[in-house]
């Protein structure tokens, strides 16, 4: 399957991606028909107002929900039939996630933080120290690795939850309202390091936003609106 979709060039295709919420007697379609397709490298920002299915579309293409209808292609390989098992699995090796409130455990260090998966992956002590530091240099926190959450600034602990994306090598990663929670300021070093990232470490960048910020830093906008892509730029 890996062969496919090498020959189409994608790393993320969607065909007719709906996402439908039943709560009761009630239908929520949280997506309705989504097509993306996302040549690798590139840094994506999709943006639409809250409510308009966002965080939806992002855990289906990050495995972290099962769409209702239609296929998720990453690089190639459709998620949207992987089980449960092949998903955790599939997660671990190709996508980080970064996340609004950054999701750094408080009790460990940024050095930590940014070490956990690898260990839980089951990566020699050498190399996972190597790569947790590389990881820690590349987003300019070295000096800071012993110290922990609450000791770092909001833009400091982003870099630590984007350094922990980083740590498993992903080829995409998935960042739900990134800077959501800083100031414009910081922001915007935010997406600065994110387009070096995408630039030096070759992976796609999908994030999702309602910042006016991103369109400066991002290659491609798309817009969402309840649920469907309405315009891309
Ligand atoms: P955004 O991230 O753009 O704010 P979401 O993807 O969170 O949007 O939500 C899209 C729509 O789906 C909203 O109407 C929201 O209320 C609904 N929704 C999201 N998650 C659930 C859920 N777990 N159960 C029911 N409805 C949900
Ligand atoms: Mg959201």
């Amino acid at each position: 399957m890996t062969e496919i979709a090498d020959r189409n060039g994608y790393a993320v295709q969607t065909h007719d991606l709906w996402r439908i919420y039943k709560t009761g007697a009630q239908e929520i379609p949280a997506l309705r028909g989504v097509n993306l397709a996302i040549r690798p490298g590139r840094f994506v920002a999709v943006k639409g107002r809250s409510g308009s299915g966002k965080t939806t579309l992002l855990n289906c293409l990050g495995g972290l929900d099962h769409p209702t209808s239609g296929s998720v292609y990453i690089f190639g390989r459709d998620i949207s039939r992987m089980s449960d098992q092949e998903l955790t699995r599939w997660r671990r090796e190709e996508v980080g996630f970064v996340f609004q409130s950054f999701g750094l455990l408080p009790t460990l260090s940024a050095y930590e933080n940014v070490e956990l998966l690898l260990r839980i992956a089951g990566v020699p002590g050498r190399e996972r120290r190597k790569r947790t530091m590389y990881c820690l240099e590349l987003v300019g926190l070295a000096r800071w690795a012993h110290h922990r959450p609450f000791e770092l600034s909001g833009g400091q602990q982003q870099r630590v939850g984007i350094a922990r994306a980083l740590a498993n090598n992903p080829r995409l990663i998935l960042a739900d309202e990134p800077t959501g929670e800083l100031d414009s300021t910081t922001a915007r070093e935010i997406l600065k390091l994110f387009q070096t990232i995408v630039r030096e470490e070759h992976v796609t960048l999908i994030m999702v936003s309602h910042d006016i910020l991103v369109d400066e830093y991002a290659d491609e906008v798309l817009q969402l609106s309840d649920g469907k892509i309405v315009a891309s730029q």
